[in-house]
């Protein structure tokens, strides 16, 4: 997948999102081994702390564990020094005030925002998640219900850095399904957290999960065949998703396509900025 993507030169700065999972900690073992034969390259490690308690506390153990184990730089950011919040603190406000969105929808994008500031603050040039074939077959469709055919186009493997200050983001796992790194960190007797999040998603992306793992049962090869299907028709979609010019936000001064940011939005909108 690496290299059928092209997704590292040989003298690149990766800062890889290390959560404390068997994915994230499988590719840092992974990346830090072929680093090996580039000594121009070099890996560090960011985790970041939602502040979720008796999860991240615990998965950040594991993740300090590993990077010393493999002799990688470890940076911890968190959303209390970057967003005066804890993602607890911030649940209990959605509890009160908001119906539509749980509180994944605002990790998922306080977190992505955290990861680029941090990576672009060491330094890096790539940033690698160790989203799987099972989290992009997920998405895939989760964007196909909600409509969204721009975001299917943006997506990919190796994301198009579209500002300066956006870190390009790459996915060395997108083709890997979820089970074969599940084996690779057992047989790697690599240590990590296996307690799900509290507020692990209980909504779409759950029934899409269980739909899809039925389906791979039954008709073995499915998610693959959904993953290369859209990498075909992946042209055509950006030709046809008109490019939307990324501002700086009025705000925060991060990378935006309307005036303000997604993340200045809902802090917005929970009266925290
Ligand atoms: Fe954040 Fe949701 Fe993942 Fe928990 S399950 S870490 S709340 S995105
Ligand atoms: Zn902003």
């Amino acid at each position: 997948t690496i290299s059928t993507y092209k997704m590292f030169e040989t003298d690149d700065k990766i800062a890889v999102a290390g959560s404390g999972g068997k994915d994230s900690l499988s590719l840092l073992h992974i990346l830090t081994d072929i680093e090996k034969n580039f000594p121009q390259t070099s890996v560090y490690a960011i985790t970041v702390d939602e502040g979720i308690k008796g999860y991240r506390d615990e998965a950040l153990k594991y993740a300090a564990k590993n990077c010393q184990e493999l002799g990688i730089k470890h940076e911890i950011v968190s959303f209390k020094e970057m967003y005066k919040i804890t993602l607890d603190e911030l649940a209990d406000i959605i509890r009160s005030k908001e119906k539509e969105l749980s509180p994944c929808s605002y990790c998922g994008v306080l977190r992505r925002r955290a990861l680029n500031t941090a990576a672009r603050q060491i330094g890096a040039n790539k940033l690698a998640t160790a989203h799987n074939l099972d989290d992009e077959t997920q998405t895939i469709l989760l964007n196909i219900v909600h409509g969204d055919t721009i975001r299917i186009a943006r997506v990919k493997p190796v994301l198009d850095s579209e500002h300066p200050k956006l870190i390009q983001r790459v996915k060395p796992f997108c083709e890997v399904p979820e089970k074969e790194i599940a084996l690779y960190a057992y047989l790697k007797k690599i240590e990590f957290q296996s307690i799900p999040c509290p507020y692990a998603p209980t909504a779409l992306r759950n029934d899409l999960r269980k739909m899809l793992n039925t389906m791979e049962e039954k008709h073995a090869g499915t998610k693959f065949a959904i993953f290369r299907s859209i990498e075909r028709i992946r042209p055509a979609l950006e030709t046809a998703a008109e490019r939307e010019r990324l501002r700086d936000c009025k705000l925060c001064g991060e990378p935006t396509s309307g005036e303000v940011c997604k993340p200045c939005q809902m802090l917005q909108k929970l009266h925290i900025l």
